[in-house]
């Protein structure tokens, strides 16, 4: 069987905010939902090489050979004006990556590390690469200590979790809103398979934590407090509740107007978690 190929955006060696420990964390290409307040909007799109961006480069790291974008890493000095000039949220400078290529990488690093985490964009529409890649980390005596996670939006249909699941040890599921009409709003999606999701994750005892992004004027609104905690009480008060707070870091678009969330505004929040019983409510250890 020929190995799996990825369309990664990026690589961290190291990273202690992507599931629990010291994490090699790979950001795969591409996302099948359009949210406003998206850190990292280059991931959304895949590139369909048109060439807009090569002129942009002001250091010939992009040239067009055979009707495709290529890029070489030698000449990029992260200047990021490529994805300024990407009309559909791609990034040029993915690389192809093999199941081989990245085991090798967390064979390099694996002493230093307590697992590895597949996000995004959304890891989950690359889900064949991932059911190989954790298959292949748990049949290598190396590395099979490493604890498999995903970072995930919830879309993923439930027979395709069914199939990751068997190697995957847990799952950070991002729920970006309750009320369904504002998720629509926030993301361009219904939040109906998110909620499968989180059921699904939860009754299969992969749920490691769940995400909420607090936005102020959004999803800070008593409606949207209120359905959140009725949600994790339904799961269980023991259920790890991550939120985070809307930054402008990254962000385009008419969300860089919106407000950002304060210390203030994930304590109050924080508080209101707290005193429902919900007993593991994590914050931001900083807010830029
Ligand atoms: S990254 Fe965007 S602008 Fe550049 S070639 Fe791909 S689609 Fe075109
Ligand atoms: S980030 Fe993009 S535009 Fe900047 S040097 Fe690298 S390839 Fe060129």
């Amino acid at each position: 069987m020929n190995s799996a190929q990825a369309t990664v955006s990026k690589i961290l060696n190291y990273s202690c905010v992507d599931g629990p420990g010291n994490r090699l964390v790979v950001f795969l290409q591409g996302c099948n939902f359009n949210c406003s307040s998206c850190h990292n909007p280059h991931t959304i799109g895949i590139c369909n090489h048109c060439g807009d961006c090569v002129p942009a480069c002001p250091h010939k790291a992009l040239t067009v050979l055979e009707g495709k974008v290529s890029f070489d890493p030698q000449q990029c000095d992260q200047c990021d004006a490529c994805l300024r000039a990407c009309s559909i949220n791609a990034n040029p400078m993915v690389q192809t990556m093999s199941v081989e290529a990245v085991l090798a990488r967390l064979t390099e690093h694996h002493l230093m590390l307590d697992g590895i985490t597949l996000s995004g964009g959304e890891a989950t529409l690359q889900a064949h690469f991932i059911g190989q890649l954790f298959k292949a980390i748990k049949a290598d005596a190396r590395l099979r200590h490493l604890s498999c996670f995903i970072d995930s939006n919830g879309q993923l249909g439930s027979s395709a979790w069914q199939r990751l699941l068997p190697v995957t040890d847990g799952v950070l599921l991002d729920i970006k809103a309750l009320d369904a009409d504002l998720h629509q709003t926030l993301t361009g999606r219904s939040n109906q398979r998110v909620l499968q999701s989180l059921r699904l994750l939860h009754q299969a005892d992969k749920l490691h934590e769940l995400r909420y992004l607090v936005i102020p004027g959004f999803t800070d609104r008593p409606s949207e407090v209120h359905a959140l905690v009725e949600l994790v009480q339904s799961l269980g008060t023991a259920t790890q509740v991550r939120l985070n707070a809307f930054q402008h870091h990254g962000v385009i678009g008419p969300a860089r107007e919106w407000p950002t969330a304060s210390k203030n505004d994930i304590e109050i929040i924080a508080g209101q978690l707290r005193q429902q019983g919900i007993e593991r409510v994590i914050t931001p250890a900083v807010y830029i």
